[in-house]
């Protein structure tokens, strides 16, 4: 049984990691010219670790990411507003989440698969499928043929256009800051802060490394500042506690990425015949509840259990099982965070001030904890 899965990117290597434990033969067809993630960190929860487990790949992992963080959401004075010690999300604990580096989550990915499993320079253009198989064709001429199609590819997904229509996503209403940098761990106060319409987060990494990203409520599509994206970064936080500053001083403009923010609203169908999206392809979500590559990985274990042990013909069906298993759970996730960066990113101020005093009354803690105990749960 041959399985082919588009796109290399976190979603399409663990589910080639998962088929390939259950049996299958499994190739990865990626459009880039090399397999890469962008220099940014990576919060895996609990949900996602104990996936990772069942892909055979949690050894490798440890030593490479930090947990066991105290978080906090804090006000742009440094007051705390909740502290992330709530019962079951509490963050100071092992194994609630792992903060690392995405290029090395990727390599520890692309080691268990193995790069011979990998073509890149490969973009998918269009497939057909029969009742024997699928087709795949790539822009190159070259075309494979397998059992299974299975689209990894990310936000602007062309599996997905080609299943259900090629509809735009939805701009989230933010746009993204990333960057990981040298920064003297005992200075970082992990979690994040909120003021009007924008955020700054930070969390400690192995190596003396940070991860911080920042996030204002702008129009789609919006450039830098004439006075440089770091420039404008500082003015954006200026007043703002420390290290917040010091952060954005010690990171190198080019190392700062930015990206629009957005999603897509549920769908009710991932699989048609033999083809099935997985990830942002199938879920894209916004960053707010750190679960986009979370659900890309439970995606990986669903689809090897439902996989596993099926001949050509029960295919499709095993497809629609994988599907009706992770669909709920992944649309639920989907509009919490659509609502929770809603909520975020409120700049009136009135409105932020009720924020502010829904957060540190004890209620909103609990509510919250109850809110991410279910997200974080393993499946
Ligand atoms: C600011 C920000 C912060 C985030 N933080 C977190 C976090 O802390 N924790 C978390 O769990 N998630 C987080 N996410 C979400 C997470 O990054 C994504 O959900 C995850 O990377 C999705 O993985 P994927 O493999 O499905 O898609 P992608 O990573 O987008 O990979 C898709 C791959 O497919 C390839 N591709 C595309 N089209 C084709 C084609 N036609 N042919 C061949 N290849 C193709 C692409 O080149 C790419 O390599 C964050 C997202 C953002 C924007």
């Amino acid at each position: 049984m041959k399985a082919l899965v588009i796109g290399g990117g976190i979603g399409g290597l663990a589910s080639a990691i998962g088929l390939r434990r259950v049996g299958w033969d499994v190739e990865v067809f990626e459009r880039a010219t090399r397999l890469d993630e962008v220099g940014a960190g990576i919060s895996l929860w609990r949900n996602a670790l104990a996936a990772l487990d069942r892909l055979g790949v949690s050894a490798a992992l440890k030593g490479l990411g930090v947990e066991g963080q105290t978080g906090a959401f804090r006000a742009p004075d440094g007051s705390i507003l909740l502290d992330m010690k709530a019962g079951p999300i509490d963050t100071s604990r092992e194994g609630v989440i792992l903060l690392l580096h995405r290029a090395e989550l990727l390599g520890v990915l692309i080691d268990a698969l193995g790069r011979d499993s990998v073509r890149t320079d490969a973009r998918l253009v269009g497939f057909e499928q029969d009742a024997d198989g699928v087709t795949a064709r790539f822009a190159d001429g070259r075309e494979a043929r397998g059992d299974v199609l299975l689209g990894a590819d990310g936000l602007r997904s062309t599996v997905r256009a080609a299943l259900f229509g090629a509809e735009p996503p939805r701009y989230g209403g933010y746009t993204a800051w990333r960057a990981v940098v040298e920064f003297d761990p005992s200075r970082l106060v992990p979690g994040e802060t909120w003021g009007r319409g924008r955020r700054f987060g930070q969390w400690g990494m192995t190596g003396g490394r940070a991860y911080w990203y920042a996030t204002q409520t702008v129009p789609e599509g919006g450039g830098d500042p004439p006075r440089g994206r770091k420039r404008g970064l500082l003015d954006l936080f200026d007043g703002w506690h420390e290290p917040i500053a010091d952060l954005i001083r010690a990171t190198d403009e080019s190392a700062i990425l930015r990206n629009d923010v957005y999603d897509r609203p549920p769908l009710r169908r991932w699989s048609d015949g033999r083809v099935a999206l997985l990830g942002d392809a199938a879920h894209p979500m916004t960053p707010d509840m750190g679960q986009g590559a979370c659900q890309a990985i439970e995606d990986a274990v669903a689809l090897a259990d439902a996989l596993a042990q099926v001949g050509p013909a029960e295919v499709p069906a095993a497809l629609r099982s994988y599907e009706s298993r992770r669909i709920p759970r992944a649309s639920r996730i989907v509009r919490a965070s659509h609502q929770a960066g809603t909520i975020a990113q409120w700049s009136n101020p009135l409105a932020c001030k009720l924020r502010e005093a829904l957060l540190r009354s004890r209620f909103v803690a609990r509510k919250q904890a109850e809110q991410l105990a279910w997200m974080i749960e393993p499946t």
